[in-house]
Formats: structure tokens, sequence, C-alpha cells
């Protein structure tokens, strides 16, 4: 019908998206990397759900826009600020991917110790028969002390997983947490001088970027272990490399990168890393559990005008 609203899917989505919505709205799809709509059909869209990023073209396109709906927890592709100036409410995916980005995390750090997918590759090539047992792992998450960077709702799942494994943990974010008995230190730096591991899951923002540079590797010291699965821009990736191939770290365990999927060939000529294709949520059933959200909250907007997920720059009360 005429007053059927029209959603704008800008780019690539999760299947279950498109489906779940096209029972219930009109789609305008582009093309990846479009950023052009019909002339007729922009004043009809209403709704858009992207996954990751909004081009901020988009905006002046689209005069009756009201809401934007992110497949995923990090919204850092969305100009928030604008839409909020505009009166649109951006929506994410929070909560439903913590178990399986949090298992990916403890999978990653394990990995990364104990160089278990180089172990599985020297089986895999015949190198078992033909030169024997694999060699040592140099590190051992044993009596480990891990800072954690950014208590969220991950960081949260990821401390909760880490204490049956024994290890001291403390952390660090802007503010301390009344809800936990791990060590707050109030500065990275603070931080990563007394852990010897270092877990990032922060956003993306001005604040964060950068902010895991070559003063705070050293500060790990040369037993000192990276993880990141928050963003690739949190990491200076050039101090990184610097800091592996000199051995003021001993490891790094990465599963994001600074410009995706574009990742430094340093890094993969490195013994100690571990790297993975940001796949930290990657499973069938926590990216269905993503795309329903996306289409809940454009189900209850269009139907109460509320939403069930908004990010903290655009509240509108559920
Ligand atoms: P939350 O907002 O729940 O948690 C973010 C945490 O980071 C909070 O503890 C916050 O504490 C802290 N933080 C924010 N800014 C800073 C700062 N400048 N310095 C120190 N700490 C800071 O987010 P989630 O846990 O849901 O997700 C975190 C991020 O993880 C997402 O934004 C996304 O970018 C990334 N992510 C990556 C995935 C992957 O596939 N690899 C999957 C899912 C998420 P405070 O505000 O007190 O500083």
């Amino acid at each position: 019908t005429a007053s059927e609203p029209y959603i704008l899917i800008p780019g690539k989505i999760h299947p279950r998206v498109v489906e779940r919505l096209a029972a219930r709205f009109k789609l305008v799809q582009l093309e990846a990397g479009s950023t052009e709509v019909a002339v007729d059909l922009a004043p009809l869209i209403t709704g858009a759900a992207v996954s990751g990023r909004f081009p901020e073209g988009l905006f002046d396109q689209l005069p009756n826009l009201r809401i934007i709906a992110n497949f995923g927890v990090g919204y850092d592709g969305v100009p928030v600020r604008i839409a909020a100036r505009r009166g649109i409410v951006v929506t994410n995916t929070p909560d439903v991917l913590n178990d399986e980005v949090a298992d990916t995390t403890i999978a990653l750090l394990l990995n990364t110790l104990r160089r278990l997918p180089a172990a599985e590759n020297y089986l895999r090539a015949g190198r078992w028969v033909a030169e024997g047992a694999f060699p040592l792992s140099p590190l051992s998450l044993k009596g480990r002390h891990i800072g954690i960077h950014g208590l969220g709702r991950i960081g949260l799942e990821i401390a909760a997983r880490l204490e049956p494994f024994k290890v001291k943990i403390s952390y660090h974010t802007r503010r301390p947490r009344a809800d936990v008995s791990y060590a707050y230190h109030d500065s990275l730096l603070s931080l990563a001088r007394s852990v010897d591991t270092l877990i990032s899951i922060v956003p993306k923002t001005a604040e964060t970027i950068g902010s895991i540079n070559g003063e705070i590797l050293e500060a790990l010291g040369p037993t000192g272990v990276l993880i990141n699965v928050g963003r690739g821009t949190t990491v200076n990736e050039d101090d990184l490399i610097a800091a592996l191939q000199a051995g003021r770290i001993a490891a790094a365990g990465l599963d994001v990168f600074a410009d995706e999927p574009h990742v430094p060939a340093a890094l993969l000529e490195l013994p100690n890393v571990s790297l993975l294709p940001h796949v930290a949520s990657a499973s069938a059933p926590t990216r269905d559990a993503m795309a329903d959200l996306v289409v809940d909250n454009l189900l209850s907007w269009f139907e109460r005008g509320a939403v069930l997920t908004p990010v903290a720059e655009t509240p509108v009360q559920g």
C-alpha cells in the first residue's frame, strides 16, 4: 500500500534483515559503494538499515528519514551527531553478541599464547611426521595478570570467562564500576604498567583512536601480550609492529585492524601474532540474533513510535 514505509538499505546487510523487512516494508537497496538514491523514491524513505556505515551524503537526499538501524553494536560508521541534530534516531545491536564476542576473545587469547593455529598448520603440513613435536610455546596463560581496557557489556563477559582461568584481573575505563571488585586504574598507562596482558574492547571514539601506542606497549613489557577485539583504530599499528619486531612485547592477537580488510604485511610476517578477519561475533546464531534486533527496532519504531536499543547520542524512550 502507499502508506507502507520505505526502508533504505545502502550496501550489503545480513540476508535475514532483508527477508524480514521485505515482509513488512518497501525496500530500496543500493549497490555497495553507491550513495545515489533515485529522486522519486528519496522523499518516501523514512527508515534505513545499515551494516556499520551510513554515508553522510545520504542525509541531504532523505528529508523524511526518521530512523537508522545499525547491524552491530559499534556504530562509529554512523554519523550520530548529525542524526541527532536532524531528529533521527539511531539504534545498534547491544547484548545479543556479548557471549559470542567474549568466547572468541578467550579463543584468540589462548591461540596467541599457545600458538595453536600454527601448531595445527604444522600437523596439516605433515611436519609432525617429518620433523617431530611442534616447538614449545614460549608463553602460557598460567599466572598472567590481565588488564581489560573497556569493562562494558562485552568486557564484563570477558572478565567473567577469565575468572576460572585463575588469572589476576584489573581494568581501565573512564569511570570506575561500582559492581566489580577488579582493581581499577584511572589511566591506560597505569593499567599497562601493572599487567602483562592487555585486552582491548573499547569503541572507536576520538579518545580511543591511537590510544594503545608505543608507550603503552613498552609498559606491558617483554612478556607482554596485546589482544584487540574492539576496534583496529585503538592501536597504533606501526608502534605495535615495531614493538613486536624488537621484542618490546612478546605477542599480539588481533581480530580488528585500522584499515579492514587490509592487514599490514609486516604483521603477516611475524611468528608471534594470531590474526582473525573480524569474526568475533560471526557465528550464524549470533548474527541471526543481531539481524532480528535490527528488524525489531524498525518494526517497533513504525508500529509504536519507540525503539528497543537507541544509541546514547539519540535517546528515544522505549
Ligand atoms: P559498551 O559501551 O558496553 O562498553 C564500552 C566500554 O569501554 C565501557 O566500559 C566504557 O567505560 C569503556 N570506554 C569507552 N571509552 C573509553 C575510553 N576513552 N577510555 C577507556 N575506556 C573507555 O560497549 P560493548 O562492550 O557493547 O562494545 C564495545 C565495542 O566493542 C563496540 O563499540 C565495538 O566497537 C567493539 N566490538 C567488536 C566486535 C568484533 O567483532 N570484533 C564485536 C562487538 C563489539 P567508560 O564509559 O566508563 O569509559
